[in-house]
């Protein structure tokens, strides 16, 4: 039996291995971020046991806990619209009540233009309206009533979206942790897998807290994935890591909290910038970058702030600073912007559920339950009924 072995990046930090009798069962998850313990969450609703194996000691170390935590129909293309607008249910009823927490609160949505792009504001609404008809072209007045800090120097015009949340990402990844352990689930902290095998009929993997055997093997690892892959001797999809910064900063003076509370999510509609209110008295922006990295703990750049200091202080009359806080994350893509989930043809129960991007949050209840119909042969929900096929990993094939 050959063991496939990840690289010293995915090792660090174990200090000691043990080897302990294999526990067995149905289904092994690699990864315990939101694509992870939803998938956890749907399987085991189904019956399925699982066991789900996390490197880290926090289940949210990496992308789910460094997100905006934004619900928004009209971001990441029509499959990404698909996979939110029917998570939105799941979400609108607090995770079928299992959240202690609300976890959807209304934030809507601005996409701005300066004159040169309004034209890439109505394309965007004819692209998402089947599906969202809630959207309205502003004028550059309007746009400037919901959020008056726009500079009218800049911009000409808007895109709103009711019918947008801030979404609560702990309270919501909790739920599903709290519904898949009801059901049976176990979760594996500080357990990074380091080898995987298979041979009769059922994987055998080895990680820093024992030995799991289980006949399929979800790979949810976020920007790891392409790696736990070669892990399993199956070949890479191309998932791209992009890195994202976010700075937090002081609301302006000169307008009431409640009034700034009220302000949508603003983004410029060529990713130049988002801001949004962060609490009452605080707000977060991005440059909205897309750095290509590689699957790491991935820190803010100075530059980056910097870009998005100017980028926010250029379209508005904020005249940013100083910054309260600075973070980025990694934002992993398949190379058509669509997340991946389903089996890997080469390999014999392996199925991926991977490449969410920057909907990886909104779309999570959508994509555990694509992932568990899949692994259980059963039909999807019928908003995903269309939609399953094209997460497919074989459109990703060169040689399909
Ligand atoms: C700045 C930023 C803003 C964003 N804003 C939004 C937003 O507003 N709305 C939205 O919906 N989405 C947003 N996203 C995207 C969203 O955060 C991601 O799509 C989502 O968190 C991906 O979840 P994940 O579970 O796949 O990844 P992760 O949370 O990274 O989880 C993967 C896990 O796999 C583990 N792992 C890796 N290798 C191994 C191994 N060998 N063994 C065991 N465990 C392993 C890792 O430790 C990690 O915990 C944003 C992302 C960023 C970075």
């Amino acid at each position: 039996m050959s063991a496939r072995h990840l690289g010293s990046e995915s090792r660090r930090g174990v200090t000691s291995f043990e080897v302990c009798r294999v526990r067995s069962c149905d289904a092994i998850v690699i990864g315990g971020g939101i694509a992870g313990m939803s998938a956890a969450y749907s399987l085991s609703r189904r019956g399925v046991e699982v066991v789900v194996l996390e490197r880290e000691d926090s289940l949210t170390a990496h992308s789910t806990g460094r997100s905006a935590a934004q619900y928004i129909e009209t971001y990441g293309g029509p499959v990404n619209q698909a996979l939110t607008i029917a998570s939105r249910d799941f979400l609108l009823s607090d995770a079928d009540g299992l959240a202690e927490v609300e976890l959807l609160q209304p934030r809507a949505v601005l996409w701005v233009a300066p004159a040169e792009n309004l034209g890439d504001l109505e394309q965007l609404r004819q692209e998402m309206s089947p599906l969202t008809p809630h959207l309205a072209i502003v004028g550059a007045g309007e746009a400037r009533t919901h959020c008056p800090v726009l500079d009218p120097e800049w911009v000409a015009g808007g895109l709103f979206e009711e019918g947008s949340y801030d979404i609560d990402v702990a309270g919501l990844h909790q739920a599903f942790l709290r519904g898949a352990r009801r059901q049976g689930a176990t979760v594996v902290r500080s357990s990074p897998v380091e080898a995987m095998d298979r041979a009769g009929g059922r994987w055998e993997l080895r990680a820093a807290a024992g030995t799991f055997a289980a006949p399929v093997v979800v790979n949810a690892a976020g920007a790891w994935a392409d790696e736990v892959a070669g892990c399993a001797g199956v070949p890479p999809l191309g998932l791209a890591p992009l890195r994202r910064t976010i700075f937090t900063f002081a609301a302006p003076t000169g307008y009431a909290a409640e009034q700034v509370w009220r302000w949508p999510l603003v983004a410029d509609i060529g990713d130049g910038f988002y801001f949004k209110p962060e609490g009452p008295a605080q707000l977060l922006g991005s440059p909205a970058d897309e750095t290509p990295d590689v699957p790491c703990d991935a820190r803010a750049e100075e530059l980056d702030v910097a870009r998005g200091i100017d980028a926010v202080n250029s379209a508005t009359t904020l005249g940013v600073r100083a910054v309260r806080s600075v973070w980025a994350g990694l934002r992993t893509f398949a190379a058509d912007c669509h997340p991946v989930a389903g089996f890997d043809e080469t390999t014999e129960g392996f199925v991926w559920c991977a490449g969410q991007g920057g909907t990886g949050i909104q779309t999570s209840p959508a994509m555990g339950e694509a992932v568990a119909s899949v692994v259980c042969g059963t039909s999807p929900p019928a908003a995903l009924a269309d939609i399953v096929e094209r997460l497919s990993p074989r459109r990703l094939r060169a040689d399909r």
